[in-house]
C-alpha cells in the first residue's frame, strides 16, 4: 500500500474553505489553469472552433458552445470550468444548457451557471435524476441488495432545478442555430444526442455512445438487464446503444462530439467500428459464461458457435456432503459438519433438522465463500443459532465484517462476526479432511475458495466463480480483473494446479470437473480478452475501463458528529504496468459549506492499490442528515471530477 505522503495535520492545515464558492464559476477573464491539463487539451488548447458560431470545450468532458453575439447555448458543462475560457469567444452570458445525459462528470458545474441566470434543460427521461437527487440517496434499494444499476451512482450529489426537459423528435432554435434531439439510449437509459446544424454544418453530440472510433470511455454503464436483473446483463446494453450509434450514422452528421474523447470526422467509420468491436467483446464473453448453464434460452443464438466452450456435464455428488439453498455441508465420519454460507433462514432450519435425525452431530465451522447477500445475509442468526467460528478469506472478511463501509453489486447489509481469517493456501486438518483456504477472486474481487481433500477426493468449493458452462463473470461492477495471474486467470491456475476431481458452485446441484483442455480454453479466452478491451478502450489497460470501482472512498458510509473532523480515504487501483501519480480532493455538500479540500497525492505502484487519505470539518451547525461528498480526481493524463463519492451520516 502505498501511503500518503502528507501528514494529517499538515492536511487539516491544507483544508480550503474557498473552492467551489459559487462566485468561482461565474465567468472570469481567462487565467493559466492548471486544472484543464487533459492529454488533448495540453497539446491542441482547450477550446476547439468548429465553425464561426460553435466550439467545443475540450476539458474533462466536451463542452459544446454555440455562440450568438456574446451569448451561449452550452452543450453539457463538466465541472464547469469552460467558464473561464468563454470571455476568449467573446461571451457574456450563458444562456442554456441542454444536457446528453445526467451524469456527475457531465453536470456538475451546473449551479455556478444557475446562479448566473442559465437555464437547464435535461432529457425528459432523466429529469428526476437531475431536480430529485434526494429520492436516490436516501433510498435503500439503492444502497443495499444491489441487484439493479440504473441509474447508477454518477449521479449529481445534490438537485439542481431543470426548467425544460426534451425528447426524441423535439427541435429547439436558438440563435444561429437549429437543434433536433435524438434519444440515443446505451450509455444511460435517457441518453440522448444534439444534432446542431449551424454555419452550413451538422455535428452530433452523441454524449458518452463512443469515445473515439471503435472505442468506448468503461463498460460498466452498458451492465443491463433485458429479460433479467441489471445484474445478470454484462454488455446487456450493447444492442441499444448500437441501435443509437445506428440512429445518429443515419444523420449524416460532418462531425461527432462525444462527452469523454475526440472529436470525430468520419462518424460513420467510428461508430461501424465500435459496433463491430463490441460484438466481438460480447462473443468472447459468451464463449465461456457459466451463465449458459442458469439461462440457456438467454444464448439460444450463441449455441454451437465455433469457439465456444461445452457445457461439461455434471457428476454425482460424494455422500459427505448436503446441499441446500446456496449452502453445502461437509459431514465428517464422525458426523460433524462445516457449513458453508448462510443466505436464509432455511438453511438454519434445514441444519437444525439434520442436527434432530442425527444425520449430524455438530456444527464445527461456517465457512464464507464471497460477500453477496443469497450467501451472508442469515449468517448473524446462524451465529445465534450454532457457536462455531465464522472462517473466511481476507477479503471477504473485510466487506462481511463492515458492510457499511462498502457499495458492491448484492452487497447486505447483515455485519459478520468473522472468527478466523485465512491466508491465501492455509491448509488445517479436520477429522479425515485435509482443509486448504484460497484467495480465489473469481465471480468478484472478495472471493475464497475451499479445498477438501480425503482418499482420492479432491474438492473444490468455488463459491459462484464457475459452473459447468465456465466462469461467472456476467456483473462487471463486482471487480473482475483480466491479466495473467489476477482474477479468473488465478483461479484457473489454481485449478489447473490442484486438478480437483469435483468442482462445487452454491447454486448448482451437482458436481462436475473441468478437463485441463478446458481450462487451457479458458485462460487463452482471458488472455485474447485482454487484448480485445485494451483495443477498446482509451486506458493503457482495460481493467480501468471495466473496473468501476478502480477509484472508490473508504469507507464508503460512516456516521460522522457535527464539529468533528471526518477522515475518508480514497482507494486508488492501478491497473497499468507503471506506477502513476493521483492527486484527488473531496467536494463538500452546499450544507458543508459548498467547498473543497486541498488536493493530496500520492504515487501508487503499479498493478497496486494506493489510498489518500483526505480529513475535513463537518461543521458544528451543519443538520443531522445523509450528505454525499464527492471525489476529484487526476490521474496520471486523466482529469476525471466527480468521479467516486462517499456518504456521510450526521
Ligand atoms: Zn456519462
Ligand atoms: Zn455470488
Amino acid at each position: 500500500m502505498n501511503e500518503n505522503p502528507i501528514t494529517r495535520r499538515e492536511l487539516l492545515n491544507r483544508v480550503s474553505t474557498a473552492g467551489l464558492a459559487a462566485a468561482a464559476w461565474r465567468i472570469a477573464t481567462p487565467s493559466a489553469d492548471a486544472a484543464s491539463t487533459t492529454a488533448q487539451a495540453a497539446q491542441q488548447g482547450p477550446l476547439a472552433r468548429l465553425s464561426e458560431h460553435l466550439a467545443v470545450f475540450r476539458g474533462p468532458v466536451n463542452v459544446g458552445i454555440v455562440l450568438d453575439d456574446g451569448r451561449a447555448l452550452l452543450v453539457d458543462c463538466g465541472d464547469g470550468r469552460v467558464a473561464q475560457h468563454l470571455p476568449q469567444l467573446g461571451v457574456r452570458s450563458v444562456e442554456q444548457i441542454v444536457f446528453t445525459h445526467h451524469h456527475r462528470d457531465q453536470a456538475c458545474g451546473a449551479p455556478g451557471f444557475v446562479e448566473s441566470g442559465a437555464r437547464l434543460v435535461a432529457p425528459a427521461a432523466e429529469r428526476d435524476h437531475f431536480a430529485k437527487v434526494d429520492t436516490y440517496w436516501n433510498d435503500p434499494a439503492r444502497r443495499w441488495h444491489l441487484y439493479n444499476l440504473h441509474p447508477h451512482h454518477l449521479i449529481l450529489t445534490e438537485s439542481v432545478q431543470v426548467d425544460a426537459a426534451v425528447s426524441d423528435g423535439q427541435s429547439l432554435s436558438w440563435g444561429p442555430a437549429s437543434i433536433q434531439v435524438l434519444a440515443t439510449p446505451g450509455h444511460t437509459d435517457g441518453s440522448v444526442s444534439y444534432l446542431v446544424e449551424v454555419d452550413g454544418q451538422r455535428v452530433i453530440f452523441c454524449g458518452d455512445a463512443i469515445w473515439d472510433e471503435g472505442r468506448l470511455w468503461e463498460l460498466s454503464s452498458l451492465q443491463k438487464g433485458i429479460t433479467t436483473t441489471d445484474y445478470h446483463g454484462f454488455l446487456g446494453a450493447r444492442e441499444q446503444l448500437a441501435k443509437s450509434l445506428l440512429r445518429i450514422k443515419d444523420q449524416r452528421p460532418d462531425r461527432m462530439v462525444p462527452s469523454h474523447g475526440h472529436i470525430m470526422d468520419k462518424p460513420t467509420q467510428a461508430i461501424d467500428a465500435l459496433c463491430r468491436r463490441l460484438e466481438t467483446c460480447y462473443d468472447k464473453y459468451v464463449a465461456i459464461s457459466a451463465l449458459r448453464h442458469y439461462f440457456p434460452k438467454m444464448f439460444a443464438d450463441y449455441a454451437g458457435r465455433p469457439g465456444h466452450m461445452p457445457i461439461r456435464p455434471g457428476k454425482p455428488v460424494p455422500a459427505c456432503l448436503r446441499h441446500f439453498g446456496t449452502s453445502w455441508v461437509l459431514i465428517s465420519e464422525d458426523r460433524s459438519a462445516v457449513v458453508m454460507d448462510c443466505g436464509s433462514p432455511d438453511v438454519i432450519k434445514k441444519l437444525k433438522e439434520l442436527l434432530a435425525k442425527g444425520e449430524i452431530r455438530r456444527i464445527e465451522g461456517l465457512w464464507v465463500t464471497h460477500y453477496h447477500d443469497d450467501h451472508v445475509d442469515a449468517i448473524p442468526a446462524f451465529q445465534q443459532a450454532f457457536d462455531c467460528p465464522c472462517i473466511t478469506d481476507r477479503s471477504v472478511a473485510q466487506v462481511i465484517s463492515n458492510p457499511l463501509a462498502w457499495r458492491l453489486p448484492c452487497i447486505s447489509p447483515s455485519k459478520v462476526r468473522v472468527d478466523r481469517v485465512t491466508r491465501d493456501g492455509e491448509t488445517w486438518n479436520w477429522h479425515e479432511f485435509r482443509l486448504t483456504a484460497y484467495h480465489f477472486p473469481g465471480q468478484t474481487l472478495y472471493h475464497g475458495g475451499l479445498l477438501a481433500e480425503s482418499g482420492d477426493l479432491r474438492m473444490l468449493f468455488v463459491g459462484d466463480s464457475f459452473t459447468p458452462a465456465g466462469i461467472d463473470d456476467y456483473c462487471a461492477q463486482n471487480r473482475i480483473w483480466l491479466g495473467a495471474g489476477v482474477g479468473f486467470d488465478r483461479c484457473l491456475e489454481l485449478i489447473e494446479k490442484i486438478r480437483p476431481t469435483h468442482l462445487f458452485n452454491c447454486h448448482v446441484d451437482q458436481a462436475w470437473d473441468f478437463t485441463a483442455e478446458q481450462c487451457r480454453f479458458m485462460r487463452a479466452n482471458l488472455a485474447e480478452r485482454e487484448k480485445l478491451y485494451k483495443e477498446l478502450f482509451p486506458w493503457d489497460h482495460p481493467n480501468h475501463g471495466m473496473d468501476e470501482s478502480w477509484v472508490r472512498c473508504h469507507p464508503y458510509e460512516q456516521n460522522v458528529k457535527a464539529g468533528e473532523t471526518a477522515s475518508l480515504r480514497v482507494v486508488v487501483t492501478n491497473h497499468s504496468s507503471a506506477p502513476r501519480t493521483a492527486m484527488c480532493r473531496a467536494v463538500l455538500p452546499r450544507a458543508m459549506g459548498w467547498t473543497s479540500t486541498d488536493w493530496a497525492q500520492a504515487e501508487i505502484a503499479a498493478k497496486a492499490e494506493g489510498s489518500i487519505e483526505l480529513l475535513f470539518k463537518i461543521p458544528a451547525d451543519v443538520r443531522p442528515g445523509r450528505y454525499v461528498v464527492a471525489v476529484d480526481l487526476r490521474y496520471h493524463m486523466w482529469d476525471c471530477p466527480q468521479i467516486a463519492e462517499a456518504i456521510l451520516v450526521v
